[in-house]
C-alpha cells in the first residue's frame, strides 16, 4: 500500500520530524508487522533517521551540512540550489524501517526526519507499507 504525505517546510534548510506521521500511516494501513519504506520524490530534499530527543542534534546536522556544502560558492549548476542537490545526494532519498505489532523497531532515541534543503516549500513524501 502506498500512502502520500504532504509536508510544508518553513526554512531553506531544516529537518522536520515526521515520526508521528509515519506511525499514523502504519496504523492506517492495518498492517501489524512488516516493512515501511519512506521515500522523497524530490532532488533537493532527503530522508534520514537520527536522534529526535535533543533538538540540538538536528541543529548540528544542519549547521555541519551548511559548512561542508555552502550555499553561495561557485557551482556548475546555476539554478542557485546546487548545494541543496549535493546535500540531498549525501543524505539520500529513502529510508526503511521495520515494525512489529504496529510498533516501529526503533532504538530509544531514533526518529524519522524529512530533510529540506531548498525550502520553504510544499513537499511530498511517499510511504510504502509492506506486509510480512
Ligand atoms: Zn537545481
Amino acid at each position: 500500500m502506498l500512502f502520500p504525505i504532504e509536508i510544508s517546510t518553513h526554512s531553506r534548510t531544516e529537518l522536520v520530524d515526521i515520526t508521528e506521521e509515519i506511525r499514523k500511516v502504519i496504523k492506517k494501513s492495518g498492517v501489524h508487522s512488516g516493512t515501511c519504506i519512506i521515500y522523497v520524490p524530490h532532488t533537493t530534499a532527503a530522508i534520514t533517521i537520527n536522534e529526535n530527543y535533543d533538538p540540538s542534534v538536528c541543529e548540528d546536522i544542519v549547521t555541519t551540512l551548511n559548512r561542508l556544502v555552502p550555499h553561495s560558492v561557485h557551482y556548475a549548476h546555476t539554478e542557485g540550489n546546487a548545494d541543496a542537490h549535493i546535500k540531498a545526494a549525501i543524505i539520500g532519498s529513502s529510508r526503511t524501517v521495520f515494525f512489529e505489532d504496529g510498533k516501529i523497531l526503533f532504538g530509544t532515541w531514533q526518529g524519522i526526519f524529512f530533510c529540506e534543503f531548498d525550502g520553504p516549500r510544499r513537499r511530498k513524501v511517499l510511504v510504502k507499507v509492506l506486509k510480512d
